[in-house]
């Protein structure tokens, strides 16, 4: 997700953050090339010339503190204004409303519309314990219907029965009146697709919009076709009263233009993302987490978040905790390669760990599997409960005597607490939320 936006972007903030001092002229040219890397990755002009100039504004003028460069401050502005363009909260689907809930979803023909409607039927059976009932509008391709069928019977969520010959408003009235009857808390209407947008998918749309009142109505959109997808958003949300986008195809969406654009151009949050084919990969738009990940600091959140899913929530939430005090030490990281051997899927993980973008070429060349992932536990292992607490003690006849006990070398002793620390620095500076890191307080955040 976002590979080459982010190459790009940590590029280039990684050159201002090793600098001592920083001109006027040395701010510009990085954000000259900012500009460009935001264009390349597709997103929309304008988008980026308000972005841009919002990071110019804030940059000037900004008091240099001790204990942190101008490079590292520009960066925070950078991520702030990337979270701000993201829709800055995150807004998740809505069902304060009398039961049965409707939700529309509306999109072109293969942006994932189908799978979708059956990702958030599961995710809200599954996660929020409601009774949902999924009917497809689509009249016209009687191979979606059975689609949404077939899915539906794999991921044990009820579809309304096919009946032939019925129109869209019919099948949207006949799905309304089961769900009454049967007790459903929320319906999902899977509507007609087309190549583009015309006239006649928009009036149907109307037409189904009218009779099933929908509480929300979300957009599908491919996040490969860039900026299509967002001109194809703008033209639904011009004729129906959209409440959401659902992003599909992130996961092979290297530059994010779309991602970008979305909110600031149609005004309309990203509700969720797809990941994946399977029906669980869908995910809740975080603007934080997203901009921490574009700007290669990691997405420590979702790691903790997702680590906690498998594994015992009270010590991840501790671990998250230290993180975000600055306190992460030696043992915390050993907990860390456990949970990742545990999660599975080290490139998964890799990407959500900060500062890995910097470390890519390093780790590659290191070969990061399994095997060093043991060893990396090995040395921790082989320290006294007092290295793992302050590695900073660790001198050289200490990290002798380390990779004796493990077995390595006091390379790879030196590589492991270069990464943690690295890893330590990053999360004391992207800091806490709330105000509590280093750099949210120099900001008054
Ligand atoms: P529809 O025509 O809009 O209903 O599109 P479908 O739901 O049939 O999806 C078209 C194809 O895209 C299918 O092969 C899906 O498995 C795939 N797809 C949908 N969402 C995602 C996603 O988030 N990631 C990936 N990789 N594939 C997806």
């Amino acid at each position: 997700m976002f590979e080459s936006l982010q190459d790009r972007l940590s590029g280039i903030l990684d050159s201002l953050t090793r600098r001592g001092a920083l001109t006027e002229a040395d701010v510009s040219a990085a954000l000259r090339e900012v500009r460009r890397a935001l264009l390349e990755a597709d997103v929309a002009l304008e988008v980026v010339k308000d972005f841009t100039d919002k990071v110019k504004e804030r940059a000037v003028g900004v008091e240099v503190v001790k204990s942190v460069t101008p490079g590292q401050m520009v960066v925070k502005i950078v991520n702030d204004v990337l979270v701000e363009t993201l829709g800055s909260e995150g807004v998740t689907i809505d069902l304060n409303a009398p039961s049965p809930v409707p939700i529309m979803m509306v999109g072109l023909q293969g942006s994932g519309k189908t799978t979708s409607t059956a990702k958030i039927a599961k995710r809200l059976t599954d996660r929020q314990k409601r009774k949902v009932l999924m009917a497809s509008l689509d009249t016209r391709r009687p191979a979606a219907m059975e689609q949404l069928k077939f899915l539906g019977e794999q991921g044990g969520i009820d579809t309304l029965p096919i009946v032939a010959g019925q129109s869209a408003v019919q099948i949207a009235n006949r799905a309304m009146q089961a769900a009454r009857l049967g007790g459903y808390d929320v319906v999902l209407l899977d509507t007609a697709g087309r190549q583009s947008v015309d006239e006649a998918l928009m009036a149907e749309m109307a037409e189904v919009y009218r009779a099933a009142q929908p509480h929300e109505t979300l957009l599908v959109a491919d996040a490969l076709t860039g900026q299509d997808a967002v001109n194809t958003a703008r033209a639904f949300s011009e004729r129906l009263d959209l409440t959401g986008i659902v992003l599909t195809r992130l996961d092979g969406d290297g530059r994010g233009g779309a991602a970008l654009s979305m909110r600031a151009i149609t005004g309309k949050p990203i509700k969720l993302v797809g990941v994946g084919e399977r029906m669980d990969q869908v995910e809740e738009f975080h603007p934080e987490r997203i901009a921490n990940r574009i700007l290669g600091m990691g997405d420590i959140v979702s790691l903790v978040e997702r680590a906690s899913e498998t594994i015992d929530a009270e010590k991840a939430n501790k671990i998250a905790e230290k993180m975000r005090k600055g306190q992460f030490d030696l043992d915390d990281l050993s907990e860390q390669l456990q949970q990742m051997q545990r999660i599975g899927g080290m490139s998964g993980v890799l990407g959500m760990l900060p500062g890995i973008g910097k470390m890519k070429k390093q780790l590659e060349g290191a070969n990061l599997d399994d095997g060093v992932i043991k060893r990396q536990q090995a040395i921790i292992s082989s320290m006294t409960k007092e290295e793992r607490r302050k590695p900073d003690i660790l001198k050289a006849s200490r990290k002798k005597r380390v990779a004796a006990g493990s077995g390595t070398k006091v390379e790879e002793v030196n590589k492991l607490l270069k990464m943690h620390r690295q890893m330590a620095d990053v999360m004391k500076m992207m800091g806490g939320k709330k105000g509590k890191g280093a750099m949210a307080k120099l900001f008054g955040g």
